[in-house]
Parts: C-alpha cells; sequence; structure tokens
C-alpha cells in the first residue's frame, strides 16, 4: 500500500530530515512510527501527504507515485489519506454532527449522502447520543473522536494519526488507541506517529524507529527488552 524506497529530505541549507528510507507498508497493516523529536517523524507524513517532495528516491501509495505527483492530483489523493493531528481542531460553532458534515460539504457531496455518512462515522466513534453537542460540552477524548470520524468520513484507505493522544490523560489516550485499533480492523491502514511507547507495547502493532532522519528499526512488535 505504502512504499518508500531510498527516499531522502533535504532542507536547506544541509538537515538531512530523512536520508535513505526504505520500507514497505501492506494494505491493512497497523503501524506505529516512533522515535524522538527531530527523527524526522513529521517530515515522513509531509512527504506522504504530499506536503513536500522528497529530495531522491520515491514514495508510492497503490500504485501512484507520489513523488512526482501532478498538481491537480494532490485532492484527490488526500481524500484517500485521513489525518489526525494532535491539537484536534473543531469548528466552535458548529455541533459534534455538523463538524463532520462540513469536511464533505467542502468538497461538495450532496446532501442525502452526508445524512447517510455522518450518523455511520459517529457511531463507529462511539459517539452516536452526541450528535448536537458543540466542542465546549465535549471531553478532550470526545472532541478528538469527532476528529477521527472526520477523518474517516471520506472513507479513506490509509489513517495517519500523528500524536494523537498527546493532550489526553491515560483513560482517554486507551480508548483512543483501541478505536485506532478497531478502524484497522476494518480494513484501514493506520500509521500511528507517537513517542508513547507504553501504548505502542500494549498495541502489539509493527514498529518503525527512526533515529536523525534514518530508519534503524523495523520490528514486528516491541518488547519490554
Ligand atoms: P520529528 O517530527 O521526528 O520531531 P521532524 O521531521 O519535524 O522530526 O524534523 C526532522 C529534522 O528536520 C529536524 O532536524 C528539523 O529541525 C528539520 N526540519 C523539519 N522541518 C523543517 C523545515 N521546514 N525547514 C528546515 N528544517 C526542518
Amino acid at each position: 500500500m505504502i512504499n518508500f524506497h531510498r527516499v531522502s529530505k533535504q532542507y536547506p541549507p544541509d538537515t538531512a530530515a530523512l536520508h535513505e528510507v526504505t520500507f514497505s507498508i501492506g494494505a491493512g497493516e497497523m503501524i506505529a512510527i516512533v522515535g524522538t523529536s527531530g527523527a524526522g517523524k513529521t517530515t515522513l507524513i509531509r512527504l506522504l501527504i504530499t506536503e513536500e517532495r522528497p529530495t531522491s528516491g520515491t514514495i508510492s501509495i497503490a500504485d501512484w507515485d507520489i513523488s512526482k505527483i501532478h498538481r491537480k492530483d494532490v485532492p484527490l489523493l488526500r481524500r484517500q489519506i485521513g489525518v489526525v493531528f494532535q491539537d484536534f481542531k473543531m469548528l466552535p460553532q458548529r455541533t459534534a454532527a455538523e463538524n463532520v458534515a462540513f469536511a464533505l460539504e467542502v468538497v461538495g457531496t450532496d446532501t442525502p449522502t452526508i445524512k447517510k455518512i455522518v450518523p455511520e462515522v459517529m457511531s463507529i466513534v462511539g459517539l452516536d447520543k452526541k450528535h448536537e453537542l458543540f466542542p465546549h460540552q465535549l471531553s478532550g477524548g470526545e472532541q478528538q473522536r469527532v476528529v477521527i470520524a472526520r477523518a474517516l468520513a471520506h472513507r479513506p484507505k490509509i489513517l495517519i494519526a500523528d500524536e494523537p493522544t498527546g493532550n489526553l490523560d491515560p483513560d482517554n489516550a486507551e480508548e483512543i488507541m483501541r478505536l485506532l485499533k478497531k478502524i484497522n480492523e476494518f480494513n484501514t491502514t493506520v500509521l500511528l506517529v507517537t513517542h508513547n511507547l507504553e501504548a505502542v507495547r500494549r498495541l502489539k502493532s509493527r514498529v518503525l524507529r527512526l533515529h536523525e532522519g534514518k530508519l534503524i528499526g523495523d520490528y514486528p512488535h516491541l518488547t519490554n527488552t
């Protein structure tokens, strides 16, 4: 599903944010990307969503070479990839359901389709009874679920979660991890970027470890040793 082949990203004048990184992620896999600050995790995501282009190497998603993707095809690609960031951004004047609907409205989805998809994705994230609540009436964990529901509204093939539990207490964090696992079990490829090694251990997913721009480990799962 995702292939990086000898991908390097250099920022001027001489920062090697990624250096000759090669890996493959299969369709339906769940994978955690770990590494200390400055390891290149954000750069890797920005390359995947074509916010940045690699300096060298190739990146493909499905059969699509995205290192050479044409600008006009970028929105189409972005819709295949749902992204959830740490600082959940909801529209404060809209209800939870309207926040999800908005993501579909902006790409011109028709109203009957929106009315069908919104309850479906709200149900997946366990917020059936919270459609009409505004962001300030939701807990941090619930807001993050709305953001995940919004990312799922386009039925992406890939979900990228960048430190999705960074601002949450342990219980809410655990809930979000469980939700990501459930989404993965429905056959969405999930990429989780995190500092939280304990959560990654519990997840028992494959792990890529980056350090100073290099891929230094690719493990079937993290162990305590
Ligand atoms: P991480 O997300 O793992 O903390 P990043 O991908 O943000 O790592 O950064 C990797 C390296 O690239 C760091 O040394 C960082 O300072 C550098 N870097 C990231 N983005 C830019 C940029 N836009 N311009 C210059 N250097 C950058």
